[in-house]
This record gives C-alpha cells, sequence and structure tokens, in this order.
C-alpha cells in the first residue's frame, strides 16, 4: 500500500485535549531562615524586590492564572517555589491564587484555620477546585444554595478523621513541622509520605479572596444557574 493511501489525522485533531502543565500541587511550609529568630527576616527587602523590577511587576510577569490549579484571576499571589522567600528570582517565583498557596503555608496557620483531610481520589488541584465553588456558594444570598454548600463542606471536613486516625492530628502545624524535618532529607519523600492530604480552610480566612471569586465568577457564570447544576449532579441517576 502506497504512502499516499495512508490516513492522515486532521491537523488540529486532539487540539482540545492540550493542556498547560501544571506545577504538582503538594503540602508545603515557609523555610525557615538559620540564625534569624523573627520571620521577618525571612522575607525579602523591598529594595531586594525593587532589583528584579518590583514585587507588583514580577506578578504581572508570572501570568494571570495560578500555576498550580490554572484559575484565572485578579488576585494573584506570588509564590516561591522553594519555600525559601529570600531567593527572590524569576525562576524561583510562581503566581498563585489563595487556595493553593495556602497549601505551602501550613505552618502560619493557627488551630482552627484549616484541616489535613483524607481524599485520595481527588486531585489536589480538583479538592481546589470544589472548596472555591463552596466557599463562593456559602457567601451568596441564595439559602439554599448555601445550605447545599453547607452539606458539601461538612463531607469534606469528615475527612479528617481518616487523618486523626492515621496520624494523631489533622491540624496544619504538627505537618508543617513535620516537612520542615524532611526537607532535611535526601531527596523528597513528601509526595509519597502525604499521598492522598489535602486542606480545607476555614471560610473565614478565605472571605477577602471568596469576594473577589465571587465576582469574577459571577460575571461568567450567574448564581441562579448553579442550583440547577448542582441538584443535576447529586441527583443524577449514574
Ligand atoms: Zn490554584
Amino acid at each position: 500500500m502506497g504512502k499516499d493511501k495512508e490516513i492522515q489525522p486532521a491537523p488540529g485533531l486532539g487540539a482540545s485535549f492540550e493542556k498547560t502543565p501544571r506545577a504538582t500541587l503538594q503540602l508545603s511550609t515557609k523555610a525557615q531562615v538559620w540564625g534569624h529568630q523573627s520571620e521577618a527576616s525571612w522575607e525579602p527587602t523591598g529594595e531586594k524586590w525593587q532589583a528584579i523590577g518590583g514585587r507588583e511587576q514580577v506578578l504581572q510577569q508570572l501570568g494571570s492564572r495560578c500555576a498550580f490549579c490554572g484559575l484565572a484571576t485578579q488576585g494573584l499571589q506570588v509564590h516561591s517555589r522553594d519555600d525559601r522567600h529570600l531567593r527572590v528570582d524569576l525562576d524561583n517565583l510562581a503566581a498563585a491564587d489563595a487556595l493553593c498557596h495556602g497549601w505551602h503555608h501550613l505552618g502560619e496557620l493557627a488551630a482552627g484555620d484549616g484541616y489535613l483531610v483524607y481524599l485520595p481520589g481527588l486531585s489536589p488541584q480538583d479538592i481546589n477546585h470544589l472548596q472555591r465553588t463552596l466557599l463562593i456558594a456559602l457567601s451568596s444570598d441564595d439559602a439554599e444554595l448555601r445550605e447545599d454548600a453547607r452539606a458539601l463542606m461538612a463531607w469534606l471536613v469528615t475527612h479528617r478523621d481518616y487523618v486523626m486516625r492515621g496520624w494523631g492530628t489533622y491540624e496544619p502545624a504538627p505537618f508543617a513541622q513535620a516537612i520542615a524535618r524532611l526537607n532535611q532529607v535526601e531527596g523528597d519523600p513528601r509526595e509519597e509520605v502525604f499521598a492522598g492530604l489535602a486542606v480545607v480552610f476555614h471560610p473565614e480566612l478565605m472571605r477577602e479572596d471568596t469576594r473577589k471569586w465571587s465576582r469574577e465568577l459571577q460575571a461568567h457564570h450567574p448564581l441562579s444557574q448553579w442550583k440547577q447544576v448542582y441538584h443535576a449532579v447529586m441527583h443524577s441517576p449514574a
């Protein structure tokens, strides 16, 4: 059979499956700077930011989407990829939304600010998309929508019980301490050690960001349609 008889795939076939590779989202905590007691000295000075063009300009350069979950929002934050905030150079910086960024700052969460939950069936990115949707719904004016969101949020939080059974705690602080110790271990065992773990944040902690997301999302997806979507999903026969 001649080569000209071969069936050639149409150009562009599969283009809709293309995805921008995203950074892996895993639990982390801000690196301490040895010999510096105060946390302020773990942060770069204004001059250090100015040397690479200023903090706000850097954030613009990092793009309009979260490097971890792909969310497009005006409310992105500057994240230090290796958790060393003093290393201010573009290779080490990424834009992250408040939820994905929060996963990297476990040491700064007080008791009750968030819980570690065990949800092995969901990707960390999907957990954050779900949690964001629930936060927006919880802050809506629609009582029925808030009730649905509260029930789903409660379901998410029940998964902290598995963490309590396996680790003896679901508070973020002890995990931050464990991560600081693991950082001194050769290689990075975190992905294996913490597989299936996720952070669910207290809605109050994300209030400002929720307001922003809510405004941005409502411009595209009016909340009045969400109820139908929620009921279609929850009561689907499949
Ligand atoms: Zn994100």
